[in-house]
């Protein structure tokens, strides 16, 4: 039987254990802050930006959410972010992705002063990821890495696939694996036999964004999976298709009108795997409680340093 790396598990792990910190910093100091800047009505991004200020009020971390309408300009935005930059309770500046078409995403998330930056997006930061300097990391692929340290998965020496490339997820996973000693592989759309690619896998990244793209074919046998991807089925066939029938998919999808999915087939990964992430439940928790840890790392760097 493969072991399921458990996602909740690790992320109450680590809030339990950041509590103590913000907790520390609220009695000496004060508590750290993050501020959230939401632009338009995304209501994905509605949910995401409602838990990570969720998050922030268990731990006693303070937070704002500033709304902004649909039609703000990058020189609004850009405004919006100088004034926090500029306020000293603020130990975190969140943007929350997507931002509507019109604005420039580069340039706001420049704006983001790099010791506020608890997203790690800036290119100061990535810059500090690429040459292993200290500064915050991408949440995401800081918490898969955090998952695979927890459940004790050796990364030194053991080849790495990254199926994915993009600037928040693949590359920062990509480089947090080089710097685990791993041999690490990027692949993409134009890689020429994903598969072939995917199968030389010790421990295989998917963060793709197809549903159930990566199959029996692309899993080496005794492979570690870690499904980053979140893909929402809305068709009940799919569903029947991908989850091989499983009566509680089914019914969540009769319940709710869609369920959803990794970029593994779910299938193949309990098949194939030694272990693996399952979706819901994997990585996603993860990315929440890297955050609250970039906010709280942030807060006492900078109290530290006057
Ligand atoms: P992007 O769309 O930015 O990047 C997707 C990457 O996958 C690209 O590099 C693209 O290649 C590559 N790709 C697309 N199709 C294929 C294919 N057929 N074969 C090989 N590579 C392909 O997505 P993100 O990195 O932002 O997110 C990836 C997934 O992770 C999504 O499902 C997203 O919802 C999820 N996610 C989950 C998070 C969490 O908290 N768990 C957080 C962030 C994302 P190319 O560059 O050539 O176009």
């Amino acid at each position: 039987m493969p072991q399921i790396l458990d996602g909740i598990r690790v992320r109450d792990e680590i809030l339990g254990e950041l509590k103590a910190r913000v907790a520390r910093l609220s009695a000496a100091r004060r508590p750290p802050g993050l501020a959230a800047l939401l632009a338009g009505s995304n209501p994905a991004s509605e949910i995401y930006v409602r838990n990570k200020i969720r998050a922030c009020d268990e731990l006693g971390i303070a937070s704002e959410t500033l709304r902004l309408p649909e039609t703000v300009s990058t020189a609004e935005l850009v405004a919006r972010i100088e004034q926090w930059n500029r306020r000293p309770e603020i130990d975190g500046i969140l943007v929350q992705l997507p931002l509507p078409p019109q604005v420039d995403t580069p340039k706001v998330l420049l704006a983001v002063a790099p010791e506020k930056d608890v997203d790690g997006f800036h290119p100061c930061n990535l810059g500090n990821l690429m040459t292993a300097r200290p500064g915050p990391r991408p949440c995401t692929p800081a918490g898969v890495i955090e998952l695979l340290r927890r459940y004790r998965i050796p990364l030194a020496g053991r080849r790495a696939v990254v199926a994915g490339r993009s600037d928040i997820v693949g590359k920062p996973m990509a480089f947090l694996l080089l710097h685990e000693h791993s041999t690490v592989t990027i692949c993409h759309s134009r890689t020429p036999d994903l598969a072939a690619v995917c199968r030389q896998a010790d421990i295989l990244v998917a963060a793709i964004g197809r549903p159930a793209l990566l199959t029996r074919d692309h899993i080496k046998p005794g492979a570690v999976v870690i499904d980053v991807g979140i893909n929402r089925l809305d068709r009940r066939a799919d569903v029947e298709r991908i989850f091989g029938g499983a009566p509680d998919r089914l019914a969540a999808f009769d319940r709710k009108g869609s369920v959803i999915v990794g970029d593994v087939d779910p299938l193949a990964a309990a098949a194939c795997a030694s272990a693996y992430t399952p979706v819901p439940g994997g990585v996603g928790p993860l990315t929440i409680a890297i955050l609250m840890v970039n906010t709280t790392q942030s807060a006492e760097r900078r109290l530290e340093s006057c």
